[in-house]
């Protein structure tokens, strides 16, 4: 008896250790998942069938999405793609206009100093051009390094996406979001799937289109695949955010955690 007496004191300490030391182990983790699923759809190197197929598309379903337009080609006015009005344009329209490089370029295939201006030169290019708000980056054929990763930050990107497909949440490499693109030969049951494993593990989806047009290119998709998929987030009431939008999310779980 004596020594069970002896050890209320412990057991009551021991208790008020754990106490106060339980909100601080709590918080200092953050959590593996979101409250709920979500998507985004990013559209890539600013073709200019974007503004003419898949808009009037994202209006109708008033959604969101995030353009990656390369600031060389918008310069030039390159016929192909969307010219600065169009995409200052698109952006007063609420959606997201990232940088993607100034030409396209193998970021690691190319001098340290070429690398560099292509992803500090092209945020300014697209501002110069009129683009409001540049703070987001997707690096051409999703490729990077360490080095490269280092340069996005320095620049004062909040975030930039990859290539490999894979969901997010709100433990991932910022700087390195993952990202499942659509091809020309992908069955829409394919592209059902990663939104389906999106909401039911509550990660971050991001999918990456390029041109949007009847006779697609390899990479690209038909007016009527957007529709589907466009269809398909709504019946799921999956919540679709810009990249941007899921990286502030990203961030507030972060701050209260
Ligand atoms: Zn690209």
């Amino acid at each position: 008896m004596v020594v069970r007496h002896r050890r209320i004191p412990y057991v009551i300490l021991g208790a008020v250790f754990a106490l106060w030391c339980f909100p601080r182990v709590a918080s200092a983790k953050v959590p593996a998942t979101f409250s709920e699923g979500m998507a985004s759809l990013n559209f890539d190197d600013g073709w200019k069938n974007f503004y003419t197929n898949a808009l009037p598309l994202l209006q109708k379903a008033k959604v969101k999405a995030t353009l990656y337009p390369v600031s060389g080609y918008v310069k030039e006015r390159r016929k192909q793609f969307m010219t600065a009005a169009l995409l200052r344009a698109v952006e007063a329209q609420g959606h997201e206009i990232g940088a993607h490089t100034q030409y396209h370029v193998l970021l690691t295939k190319v001098t340290r100093q070429r690398a560099d201006r292509e992803i500090r030169q092209s945020r300014q290019d697209l501002e110069d051009l009129g683009v409001r708000s540049v703070t987001t980056f997707a690096y051409p054929y999703g490729v990077y390094s360490r080095r490269l990763r280092g340069v996005v930050r320095e620049t004062g990107y909040s975030g930039a996406r990859i290539s490999s497909c894979g969901l997010n949440s709100p433990r991932s490499d910022r700087l390195l979001l993952k990202t499942c693109a659509v091809s020309r030969k992908m069955k829409v049951a394919r592209l059902k799937s990663w939104i389906d494993d999106a909401v039911r593990e509550k990660r971050w989806l991001i999918i990456t289109f390029h041109d949007v047009q009847k006779k697609p290119r390899r990479y690209g998709t038909t007016p009527n695949v957007l529709e589907e998929i466009l269809k398909y987030l709504k019946q799921k009431r999956v919540r679709v955010v810009t990249n941007s939008q899921g990286l502030q999310i990203i961030n507030e779980i972060r701050l209260t955690n």
